[in-house]
């Protein structure tokens, strides 16, 4: 059976079509610039990758189009061959526990938490409405980022602040990546050959956005996003966690409002802002190797973080079987690897420098005799969306 798993942003749709149970990528691609006059179209299939550029007025044409462009292509026959469609939603509060078949008011519920993902919680909404409007008789599921996270014990999730802000305004640690958390989490204890409720792991998602997580039994016990992606490490654009006052004392110093100076910590902080290069590894490690010092220093920061979370885990989870890598950074990044593992010694963990120099393989990075293995194993949204479809719609 095909189910097509949908990941849609404000101006983007990306898009995997799966064969189910077998987990195998029939067609995969994006469509980007949705809204403007110059559209992408990007589509692989057949180890064939086709791009053209159409004008895609709004996601509804977009995803028309992908939808023909499949029969056209001879992807597929007919479009009922799709039986179920999946959406990644990336904020799904405390509301929603597990992934849910989409009706009116999972519909309104993702929009009354649009306050807590302003960014994409819309533009997943635009994306359903699309699919629903273009196969009306196909189930349509809601996978959430969040809903791995739901797990962690109240001390974890909880801020000290005023506890009304909670019951008021939901005010705690929601999450995030917890797709990509557990598939690897559960790839990984497959690999140390253990049943999962008996693992300890710790997840790197170390892509443009990026987090940690401690994954005991299987289950997330707590992990480095909060109320909204913004804390945590480093990343690509945002800062990661700082004393709050940063923000009051550079809106006086800027004459700045609270929220221009928040929009600075996400989209100009980071590898971008502290490197002056920009969000990308591949910059920031070309300008380290010319010896730039902001370059080295931020990979040492961002390591330095991750370090510090990995210790808080350690000690939380009371050990630690693994230590997994994953995402473009973590399954790319060769150096970071390194400097963040190195930087573990003293917890007996032994890189091995041979095994590490590998860039989108899973693989064991770590030596025989290291205490805790560490890890890279590349990450797939789509196949966790896909079998959620299949159990949520009782498609099995
Ligand atoms: P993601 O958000 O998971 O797609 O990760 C995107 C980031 O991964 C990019 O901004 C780069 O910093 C990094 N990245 C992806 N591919 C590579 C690569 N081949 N080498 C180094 N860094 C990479």
């Amino acid at each position: 059976m095909k189910i097509m798993a949908v990941n849609a942003g404000s101006s983007s749709i990306k898009f995997q079509l799966l064969e189910m149970p077998q987990e195998e990528v029939i067609a995969s691609g994006v469509m980007e610039r949705i809204g403007l006059e110059d559209g992408i179209f990007t589509i692989k299939y057949d180890g064939k990758k086709e791009e053209t550029h159409p004008v895609l007025k709004d996601h509804a044409v977009g995803v028309e189009l992908l939808l023909k462009s499949l029969i056209e292509k001879g992807i597929l026959k007919d479009l009922n061959e799709i039986v179920g469609v999946g959406h990644r939603v990336v904020q799904g509060g405390e509301y929603f526990k597990d992934s849910c078949l989409v009706d009116e008011t999972v519909v309104n519920k993702i929009a009354d938490l649009a306050d807590l993902a302003p960014l994409h919680n819309p533009a997943h909404i635009v994306g359903i409405k699309a699919f629903q409007k273009a196969l009306p008789n196909v189930p349509q599921v809601v996978v959430f980022d969040t809903v791995f996270h739901q797990t962690m014990p109240e001390e974890a999730y909880m801020y000290a602040t005023p506890y009304e802000w909670y019951t008021k305004y939901g005010i705690r640690k929601y999450g995030a990546h917890g797709t990509s958390h557990q598939y690897v989490s559960q790839r990984c204890a497959e690999l140390l050959n253990k049943p999962l409720k008996d693992t300890k792991i710790i997840v790197c998602h170390l892509g443009n956005g990026a987090s940690l997580c401690a994954v005991e039994g299987g289950k997330c016990k707590d992990t480095s996003m909060g109320l909204t992606p913004l804390e945590g490490i480093p990343m690509g654009t945002r800062s990661g966690i700082l004393d709050p006052t940063v923000v009051s004392y550079i809106c006086q110093k800027e004459n700045k409002t609270a929220a221009e100076v928040v929009n600075i910590l996400n989209k100009k902080s980071g590898y971008l802002g502290m490197s002056g290069r920009t969000n990308d590894a591949r910059d920031v490690t070309a300008g380290m190797e010319e010896g730039d010092h902001r370059c080295k220093l931020t990979f040492d920061v961002q390591a330095k973080r991750i370090v510090d979370y990995i210790a808080a885990y350690y000690v939380y989870m009371g050990g630690c079987d693994a230590i997994c890598f994953t995402a473009g950074m973590g399954e790319n990044v060769i150096h970071l690897r390194k400097n963040v593992l190195d930087r573990l010694a003293v917890l007996g963990v032994k890189l091995d420098e041979e095994r590490n120099n590998v860039r989108g393989k899973e693989q064991e990075i770590t030596a025989d005799d290291s205490k805790i293995r560490a890890f890279v194993i590349p990450t797939n949204e789509e196949v966790m969306i896909a079998r959620d479809v299949v159990r949520v719609a009782k498609l099995a």
